[in-house]
């Protein structure tokens, strides 16, 4: 199904400027995108008619199926309960706490008490900041802000999330770390626009890139990177930041896990812990290119420590799904979420 349709969309500014010309191009649910190009291209501007900020001159915008261009004022408000909105500037309260901003996107969509005291601890241990629940915008770090913003972003559990610019304000590990999250988050079935000028990560991520020039796409590639220069990338990786073993560490995973099954989107938790698992391989085969020294053998040991952990929860998990099916048939059917309760 195409979360997102924009048919021969334009756009132009009461002052005359024509920020998008005649604009096509669908987003299916799950897929992971780029939107990327110099300023003034036009990235911007598709987020706002998405969220129904602007209108289109011309054209049709689709979310989820739904029409939202000419969307009645009063249905806005539901539409961007659906969306979840990451800025590069974080956008946080600052009177307010981690897990008050947090909350704060749960309280206004009229969410009770019990489900608010729920969730935000469940997302705040997904973004790996279940310790600094108490503590306030102004004593978290640039990485740490961004996680509350993601943490937001998530809590309403949206099946689309719009970051706009969400590394701008990152050194390069904080953002490879940020993608790495978006990126897990988007293998929970959540469909993820990302607006960026960050060359370096869309080339390591290898994910659809749609590229605007002057209001215009002009290209749209799966696996693209930002320019179409070769570079051998795995070893780029690999030596540009060695941190990256470290982003994913166990009890983070497993809060997902949780928070996975306590969403609607997952289809299958045993996918879920299998992307997992690839997702050590994959560092693991990495890692071992550059065996050599002592430390590479820890994060070696560390990383088989993990995959065996994983292992252990899939077949723990295996048993669970079996013991769900045996209750289904016998017609005693139980809600998926409260199996890790
Ligand atoms: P990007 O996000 O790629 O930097 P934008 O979508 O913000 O690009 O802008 C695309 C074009 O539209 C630019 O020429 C910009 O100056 C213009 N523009 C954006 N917002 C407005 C506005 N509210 N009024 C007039 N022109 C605008």
């Amino acid at each position: 199904m195409n979360m997102i349709e924009f048919k021969d969309v334009n756009k132009i500014y009461p002052n005359g400027t024509r920020a998008l010309h005649d604009i096509s191009f669908s987003v299916e649910s799950g897929e992971f995108v780029f939107v990327i190009g110099e300023s003034g291209a036009g990235k911007s501007t598709i987020v706002k008619l998405l969220t129904c900020e602007e209108q289109p001159s011309h054209g049709s915008v689709t979310v989820g199926g739904q029409e939202v261009s000419g969307l009645p004022d009063k249905y806005v408000p539901f539409l961007r309960r659906k969306i979840g909105m990451i800025f590069q500037d974080f956008r946080l309260i600052p009177s307010r706490t981690v897990a008050e901003n947090v909350a704060y996107a749960m309280e206004v969509t009229g969410a009770s008490a019990k489900e608010i005291m729920r969730r935000v601890p469940l997302v705040l241990s997904v973004v790996g900041l279940k310790n600094k629940a108490d503590v306030y915008p102004a004593q978290l770090s640039g990485g740490e802000g961004q996680r509350v913003g993601i943490a937001r972003a998530l809590v309403n559990n949206p099946r689309l999330i719009l970051a706009d610019e969400p590394t701008g304000n990152l050194d390069p590990v904080n953002g490879e770390a940020i993608m790495a999250l978006l990126e897990r988050i988007n293998r929970n079935g959540t469909t993820i626009i990302a607006c960026t000028h960050d060359q370096n990560l869309v080339n390591k991520m290898q994910k659809r890139v749609l590229q605007l020039e002057k209001g215009t796409i002009t290209r749209d590639e799966y696996c693209g990177n930002y320019y179409c220069v070769s570079t051998d990338r795995e070893l780029n990786y690999i030596g540009d930041n060695s941190e990256s073993v470290s982003d994913f560490p166990a009890d983070e995973a497993e809060a997902f896990v949780e928070f996975s099954e306590s969403t609607s989107q997952t289809t299958d938790r045993t996918n879920l812990l299998d992307s997992l698992l690839q997702d050590s391989e994959s560092r693991r085969k990495r890692y071992s290119a550059l065996n050599r020294t002592e430390e590479m053998k820890e994060i070696l040991k560390k990383i088989d420590e993990r995959v065996k952990q994983r292992e252990a929860m899939r077949s723990q998990n295996e048993m669970l799904s079996s013991r769900e099916a045996q209750d289904s048939s016998a017609g005693n059917k139980k809600d998926p979420g409260e199996f890790f309760e």
